[in-house]
């Protein structure tokens, strides 16, 4: 339903800077509705991700004392679920990987998710949710085993799904990083001072900058602290996004 991202500088210096900008979009996106809400980071070692059936303030009270960690990065999804029921563990981000060394978030419905998960688990990924979503999350990550770009990785997912879709994931071994692609399915880039965001719509990150890059049908989009680069299905870079200033009413 709603999604939100966020990377900032690789420092290790803790931070709560990730997970505070991930709550706040999480808060802006509220008014489209929603079932559950999860936030990933990549703290160190661990793909850390919490998440909740129900209202924010359940997220808000699990993460309590916890908003400072060592991640660069954050994404966070409002779920209204079409794929499995609104519980703990349907609710986004999804763990993919043998070891958990990815997060995902997915708005949207994966048409060709039954053949996919199958075909995951025939190879040893285990699936811990109903969804549609999970066999992306997995999808990405034996992808990055393989090639071990993140970004050629979601390429390579991309180009296998059907339906409708914005995903954004985090990784283990791509600090720094979040990567988004989308079809059918809507995606928005903020760009910040030595800070990008990402959002399914730019109330996602419109407390933090109002300067915007529009991603385009059927792109792949990299973002750091202090690049955004863009591609298209095929691998071709993409260098015309449109560049605007988001008109916001902050009264409204
Ligand atoms: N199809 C996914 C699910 O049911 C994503 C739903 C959404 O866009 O929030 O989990």
């Amino acid at each position: 339903c709603g999604i939100v991202g966020y990377a900032g500088p690789v420092s290790g210096a803790p931070s709560s800077r990730p997970v505070d900008v991930a709550l706040q979009g999480l808060a802006r996106l509220e008014y489209r509705g929603y079932d559950s809400a999860g936030v990933a980071v990549v703290d160190g070692d661990q793909v850390r991700i919490d998440k909740r059936a129900g209202k924010l303030a359940n997220l808000r009270e699990a993460l309590e004392g916890r908003h400072a960690t060592a991640s660069p990065v954050a994404i966070g999804h409002t779920r209204w679920a079409t794929h499995g029921g609104p519980t703990d563990g349907n609710a986004h981000p999804h763990h993919g990987g043998r070891d958990g060394e990815l997060a995902l978030v997915h708005n949207g419905i994966i048409e060709n998710f039954a053949s996919l998960r199958a075909e995951l688990e025939a190879d040893g990924y285990s699936f811990l949710s109903d969804t549609d979503s999970e066999a992306a999350a997995h999808l990405v990550a034996r992808e990055m085993e393989q090639v071990g770009d993140l970004t050629e990785a979601m390429r390579r997912t991309a180009g296998r799904l059907e339906g409708a879709f914005t995903l954004l994931a985090v990784h283990r071994d791509a600090p720094g990083v979040v990567v988004a692609a989308r079809r059918n399915s809507p995606l928005v880039v903020g760009l910040g001072e030595g800070e990008n965001f990402l959002g399914s719509d730019v109330a996602a990150f419109v407390d933090a900058t109002k300067d915007a890059l529009e991603i385009g049908q059927d792109q792949v989009v990299t973002v750091r602290a202090d690049r955004v680069d863009v591609i298209d299905f095929e691998g071709a870079p993409v260098t015309d996004n449109k560049r605007y200033t988001i008109e916001w009413d902050a009264t409204g």
